[in-house]
């Protein structure tokens, strides 16, 4: 066992994986007997990640401030304090703050054999993010 308080320092999210500001957090990285990975990011408002799929799913719970999910070809969904979304292995998504209030969350996934924890395509648009947001699909 392990207790690590704080365990990594803060950096700013790469600039192909984001639009706008978000923080990042290592919680847990993969280890040889495990591949789960997990991690904070904050986004500050508007900011948000590119179009992007992880290769067995996501689980994201939001700790802080209200944001936005959107998968392909679907609505985009607020979330808040105490929301749990499963994103399936392979789904195209993003998660991000809405334009008025930040939004942490919590991510947690396993990297593949190859260690690979996303593949990123394009930034979501202005009009994809500012696309009236819908809570049921
Ligand atoms: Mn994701």
């Amino acid at each position: 066992m392990e207790v690590t308080n704080n365990p990594s320092a803060v950096t700013v999210g790469p600039p192909e994986w984001f639009t706008g500001t978000a923080y990042m957090k290592s919680l847990k990285g993969p280890t040889e007997a495990s591949r789960l990975v997990v991690g904070s990011v904050e986004f500050t408002p508007g900011a948000r990640t590119f179009w992007h799929s992880h290769p067995h799913g996501q689980t994201l719970i939001v700790t802080e401030g209200t944001g936005l999910v959107g998968r392909r070809g679907g609505v985009i969904h607020q979330v808040s304090v105490g929301d749990v979304v499963v994103i399936e292995p392979g789904e195209e998504h993003w998660h991000g703050a809405d334009s008025q209030n930040s939004m942490t969350h919590l991510h947690i996934n396993e990297v593949d054999v190859n260690g690979t924890y996303a593949t990123f395509c394009e930034p979501v648009s202005e009009a994809e993010y500012l696309a009236s947001p819908l809570t049921q699909d």
